[in-house]
């Protein structure tokens, strides 16, 4: 055991919850994840001691704690701090006789993987991706973004409802888990702002292991979900019991854009040698799926569909540019029929600070807020290839927005594959079904310990 070790009278390994672990033995007490940490505005990491006795600690106060989003792991000079790794569990998954192996990419793996494989920044690899996990063994190539059609359609739904009912508003995304966490640890008053939608791929995941399996004739306990995002927190997510559908986990393993890269190198397969494939056909996606990688992209792509629910028009002009992220903090006034919304759109917590300081003061300021905890969203999640910056995020941004724009469907709710799992499935469940597939609850978050 290192002298390191011994200060802190722990074992090697620190885990923040399922998402990310500290190795102590390999830490050198440069200081980046602790600054890091502090910069996006949660400070639950601090260096103690001096010289040769410095070493990284995690913080006792009983008000601070983790968020799992994985950007300390971005700086880490000799991999100290990194994801809880499941490639093993990946491989093995492959192996197991009698399984039906679903891969699903998150929209923005595809225009940061390709970097892993000599690729510009926002270079758009899908294609070449669907080829390689193909090739890997993968039984279906799915996406995630098909799952981002679904939590759309639920969000706007419960968006108009609100809207029309009175509130709670400002409604609150709940796409990113850490941002999740953050209000139930640092902010639980205003959990009833969170919307109930799931996040992308649970909602994928429980539509795969319910109306997919029922359609294919398929024992949903056979059904091994496997998720590729840009996103630590995710790791997390994916093991909630309250996700739970009749006691399977909509997603059994959740690897970030760095292991899904590692992966295939590790079995020789590089996807750009191969020639661009093509999704399964109940993986298909619109415009408005892709686009939620980028801040402010859930935002659009919900209100999209909101004014096809509030007007029952559908919308001329698809673009929400107002919506855009250019800042860290955007805030715009959208009118929606006879209603004007006004929006804020957020990345990093430590920005969502101000904003929530505000609604305390005026609970009228806004009646919609998108909030992402990684810089950019999740073009600049914590799983992303190293060492992400300004730069790349607004390269992968652009590629998001250009895919999106070529897109035939970009509004979720004239996805087809989205309109028979909602009229031909979701519609014929009772409504206490239908929600433990496209809904959950929040609660006061207690301080994990590892
Ligand atoms: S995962 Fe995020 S909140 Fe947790 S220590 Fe790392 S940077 Fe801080
Ligand atoms: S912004 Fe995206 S990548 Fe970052 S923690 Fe949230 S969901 Fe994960």
């Amino acid at each position: 055991m290192s002298p390191k070790a011994k200060l802190n009278n722990e074992g090697q390994f620190h885990k923040m919850a399922h998402a990310v672990q500290f190795d102590r033995e390999k830490c050198i007490g440069c200081n980046s994840c602790v600054m890091t940490c502090k910069n996006i505005g949660i400070g639950f990491l601090k260096l103690e001691e001096k010289g040769d006795k410095k070493h990284v600690e995690f913080s006792e106060d009983p008000c601070v704690d983790c968020i799992y989003c994985g950007q300390c792991t971005n700086l880490c000079p000799v991999d100290a701090i990194y994801e809880q790794k499941e490639i093993k569990a990946v491989e093995k998954a492959l192996k197991v006789k009698g399984k039906t192996v679903i891969v699903q990419m998150g929209p923005s793996v595809r225009a940061s993987i390709g970097e892993e494989f000599g690729q510009p920044p926002g270079t758009n690899i899908s294609g070449h991706m669907f080829s390689a996990l193909r090739e890997l063994g993968f039984d279906k190539i799915f996406d995630v973004t098909m799952g981002a059609d679904i939590t759309t359609m639920a969000e706007a739904e419960e968006l108009v409802d609100r809207i029309k009912n009175k509130g709670p508003l400002p409604m609150f995304t709940s796409c990113c888990p850490s941002w999740v966490k953050y209000i139930e640890f640092y902010h639980p008053e205003l959990i009833p702002n969170l919307t109930t939608a799931r996040s992308p791929h649970i909602h994928s995941g429980g539509a795969y292991k319910t109306w997919w399996a029922e359609k294919e004739g398929i024992n949903p306990k056979d059904i091994i979900v496997v998720s590729i995002m840009p996103c630590t927190s995710k790791k997390n997510e994916a093991k909630h019991e309250k996700f739970k559908i009749k006691g399977l986990n909509p997603v059994d393993h959740v690897i970030t854009t760095k292991e899904a890269a590692a992966l295939l190198k590790k079995h020789s397969i590089d996807p750009m040698k191969l020639k661009p494939g093509k999704v399964d056909t109940c993986g298909q996606f619109s415009g408005a799926g892709i686009i939620y990688g980028a801040s402010g992209g859930v935002m659009e792509s919900a209100l999209r569909s909101t004014h096809f629910y509030l007007t029952g028009k559908e919308l001329k002009k698809i673009d929400y540019k107002e919506v855009r992220d250019t800042q860290s903090i955007k805030k715009a006034t959208v009118k929606i029929g006879d209603h004007r919304l006004n929006v804020a759109v957020v990345y990093l917590t430590m920005n969502a600070a101000p904003i929530i300081d505000e609604i305390k003061k005026n609970p009228k300021a806004y009646d919609y807020i998108e909030v992402m905890a990684c810089p950019g969203g999740c073009i600049g999640g914590g799983g992303q290839p190293l060492r992400t910056n300004m730069k790349k995020i607004e390269e992968r941004k652009k590629s998001l927005y250009s895919i999106d724009s070529k897109m035939k469907i970009r509004k979720a709710h004239q996805n087809p594959v989205v309109r028979e799992f909602f009229d031909g499935y979701i519609a014929k469940l009772t409504e206490k079904e239908q929600s433990a597939i496209l809904h959950t609850s929040y609660s006061k978050s207690k301080k994990f310990t590892s």
